[in-house]
């Protein structure tokens, strides 16, 4: 039995064999175990990056399909500037003062303790392209498939993005910012 991430390597050579391979890597992963189906997914999102695209219409979660061009990095290449750059670094919170260390397999783009963020990036995750600098705040949560996404509104510009939780992420904090935005599940 090879390890999670041989066979998300395995994945991600058959997917970049062209349309067809891409549609038989696809084909694979929906056909495993729903555990084993969900680990090879969770391997394949930690690998492209802190952001995901997001999932269409009603969707719930990506089609293997384009999560495997995605995390080939071929996920819209016209309207991404560049690939997420894999930023993970320990940071002071500028909102709570928390003092916050790398997030490890999951990049850390949140404080752990307040969810704030900062401002800092630009279209692609991890570009510090952004001249912004303004607090991130959490301001919805909800529940993508197996996952808590959080909603941040900059605090100075009003820009909105959508965040997955960290596995750190305080579940106080989590169950507070359910309680004040209302759940809104996406399936
Ligand atoms: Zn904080
Ligand atoms: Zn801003």
């Amino acid at each position: 039995m090879s390890s999670v991430q041989e066979r998300v390597e395995e994945l991600l050579k058959q997917a970049g064999e062209g349309r067809a391979g891409l549609k038989r890597a696809a084909s694979r992963l929906d056909l495993l175990p729903e555990a084993e189906r969900r680990a090879l997914r969770e391997a394949l999102l930690d690998r492209a990056g802190a952001a995901e695209p997001e999932a269409e219409g009603d969707e719930g979660e990506l089609s293997s399909k384009r999560l495997l061009r995605w995390a080939l990095g071929r996920e819209d290449e016209a309207r991404r500037p560049g690939n997420p750059t894999h930023r993970d670094e320990a940071f002071a919170c500028a909102a709570c003062g928390a003092h916050v260390p790398p997030g490890g397999a999951r990049v850390r783009d949140h404080c752990p303790a307040c969810l704030h963020g900062l401002h800092v990036d630009g279209e692609v995750p991890g570009d510090r392209a952004a001249g912004c600098g303004g607090a991130l705040r959490p301001t919805g949560l909800e529940r993508r498939g197996e996952e808590l996404v959080l909603t941040h509104t900059c605090a100075l510009c009003g820009v909105v993005r959508r965040v997955r939780a960290h596995p750190d992420d305080d579940p106080a904090a989590l169950r507070a910012l359910s309680a004040a935005s209302g759940w809104r599940t996406i399936r």
